[in-house]
């Protein structure tokens, strides 16, 4: 029997709908054997999300989605099969949430020079106890009526050079790699096609993250098309990095990636969870 596995997915721990336990309960429903919960610079779903999965008879691997400056870009690295409670980890992240914090308050003075006053709270109250991400502005500005969807918000207030964006230093990329060997992980390289790189800055960017140790590459991404998923193969064959595969689910509100609909990976490649010893 093939294994069916999502290895990337969101949960309210940051900037997606369900709860851990709603994920792993949906994800069960969708076909999913094996979910890695892959919150934005958090472990703090992983515990309910570990007890759902028991529950619902799937398997869940212990994950996190860490945020990198790789010269001057934001890129996102997905550490797989951690223990969350390792220590160099956890110092690691806290880190990155304390710069989340100060990130989402001068997000909010900004807006507010903007003429939009109240989106900080706003953001906050949506986030609850877990990160405070774009995301949570980007509802909150939707919500105002001030853009037609997610996606215009983001393009009109949330991205460089628009009001509402902080340039922000996050980790450094062998540091986060470190991070997550350290708590027994392997590290996948996000969405390789998402970073809008030419084809000399990601073969940089995949040689970079190899010899800092970084071990996978992101191929099936839920936001990839065939023809990116195409070039991610050539990727990983070409540099040996193994291969993943996760949707990146945020929300059942966006039409897409949705759970449970991941194709398999390309027969070519070996796949990542080899490299925690599980069956090909
Ligand atoms: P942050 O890490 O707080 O900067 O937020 C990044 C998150 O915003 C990503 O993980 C996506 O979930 C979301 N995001 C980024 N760009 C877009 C976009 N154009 N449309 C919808 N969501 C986006
Ligand atoms: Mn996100
Ligand atoms: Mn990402
Ligand atoms: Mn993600």
């Amino acid at each position: 029997m093939t294994i069916n596995y999502d290895l990337h997915t969101h949960s309210t721990a940051s900037d997606g709908a369900y709860t851990p336990t709603e994920l792993v309960q949906q994800a069960a429903r969708s076909g999913i054997d094996a979910l890695a919960l892959t919150d934005h610079d958090t472990t703090s779903g992983l515990k309910e999300a570990m007890a759902a999965g028991s529950e619902s008879g799937i398997q869940v691997i212990a994950g996190l989605e860490i945020s990198v400056s790789w010269n001057k870009k934001t890129i996102h690295l997905i550490g797989l099969n951690i223990d969350p409670e390792a220590t160099a980890l956890q110092k690691g992240i806290e880190g990155l949430q304390e710069i989340r914090a100060d990130r989402a308050i001068e997000m909010g003075r900004r807006l507010e020079k903007a003429g939009i006053p109240g989106i900080y709270q706003a953001a906050k109250d949506l986030a609850g106890s877990g990160m405070v991400t774009r995301t949570h502005f980007a509802h909150a500005l939707a919500g105002l009526g001030l853009a037609v969807d997610v996606r215009d918000v983001f393009k009109r207030y949330l991205t460089p050079g628009k009001p509402g964006y902080v340039n922000t230093t996050w980790a450094e990329m062998g540091e986060a790699i470190n991070w997550i060997k350290s708590a027994g992980g392997v590290t996948v390289l996000a969405h390789p096609q998402r970073y809008n790189l030419t084809g000399s800055w990601l073969r940089r960017l995949v040689l970079e993250f190899r010899d800092e140790g970084g071990l996978g590459l992101e191929v099936l991404s839920g936001v990839a098309s065939p023809g990116e998923v195409q070039s991610s193969t050539e990727y990983a064959k070409r540099y040996e990095l193994l291969a993943s595969c996760g949707s990146d689910f945020h929300s059942p509100q966006y039409q897409w990636p949705k759970l449970g609909r991941m194709p398999r990976l390309p027969e070519s490649l070996t796949p990542i969870w080899t490299a925690w010893g599980a069956t090909p």
